[in-house]
Formats: C-alpha cells, sequence, structure tokens
C-alpha cells in the first residue's frame, strides 16, 4: 500500500496505528472475518464511511459493478477515469477504522467472482 490513510479530520491517532485488525491481519489487506462481523455488528457501534481505491489486473465488466449494489448496505462499487483503477465505497459499523476498512476490503476478498486479483492503493475512512 503506497498511500493508505485515515481522515484525521475524524479520528483519533490510536485507531491508525498497527493497522491491524483484531484478527491479527493488515487492514489494507482486508479480512473477510471483519467482513462478516460488520454485517451483525452491534447498531451502537459507530457507522463509518470508507472508501478504498485499487488496482485490477484485469477490467471489470460493468456487469459486475452493478452487482456489487445489489449487496445493499450501501455499496458501491465505481470506476474513475483512470483505467484498472475502481473506488469501493461502503458504510460498516465496527469498533474502530481499521476494523471498518479491514471489513469492507474483507467484502472483496468475499467476492472474488467480482475481482478476483487487487492491490490496494489508498484508503479513507471517516465515523459519522
Ligand atoms: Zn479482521
Amino acid at each position: 500500500m503506497t498511500e493508505a490513510k485515515l481522515d484525521p479530520r475524524g479520528r483519533p491517532a490510536d485507531d491508525i496505528v498497527g493497522w491491524t485488525c483484531p484478527h491479527g491481519l493488515h487492514a489494507g489487506k482486508g479480512c473477510i472475518a471483519c467482513y462478516h462481523a460488520s454485517t451483525e455488528a452491534d447498531p451502537a457501534l459507530p457507522l463509518w464511511r470508507v472508501a478504498v481505491w485499487f488496482t485490477s489486473e484485469r477490467p471489470m465488466p460493468i456487469r459486475a459493478l452493478k452487482a456489487v449494489r445489489r449487496h445493499g448496505r450501501h455499496f458501491a462499487l465505481d470506476q474513475p477515469s483512470t483505467p484498472l483503477v475502481y473506488l469501493l465505497s461502503g458504510q460498516a459499523r465496527a469498533a474502530t477504522g481499521t476494523e471498518a476498512i479491514a471489513g469492507l476490503i474483507g467484502f472483496l476478498l468475499a467476492n472474488r467472482h467480482v475481482v478476483d486479483t487487487f492491490t490496494v492503493t489508498e484508503v479513507r475512512a471517516v465515523s459519522s
């Protein structure tokens, strides 16, 4: 990951340190357990708006981009103007921004039919 960051406006520094989710995985690599945890998270936990930019080795068909929306939970997969660069955005409930990020990227890991090989280049998370 070349340029990962959390939004400095919303987050205490201790959320940023480590980048390791409770399952011991680097948030930037994603965590399927965090993804599943966020789908049944305590409604009292903070709601995070997360954006993940990543590159894919192969172009993703428009059909796949639209399929992500059907997963609901305010997920969207968009293609900015740069070829092979994609933006996954979504909302997730989690105790920390690191878990929210690990969970959103975990969504990609859990949906290999959408994108098989990807590299995360930038991440932002803001709690509302
Ligand atoms: Zn995890």
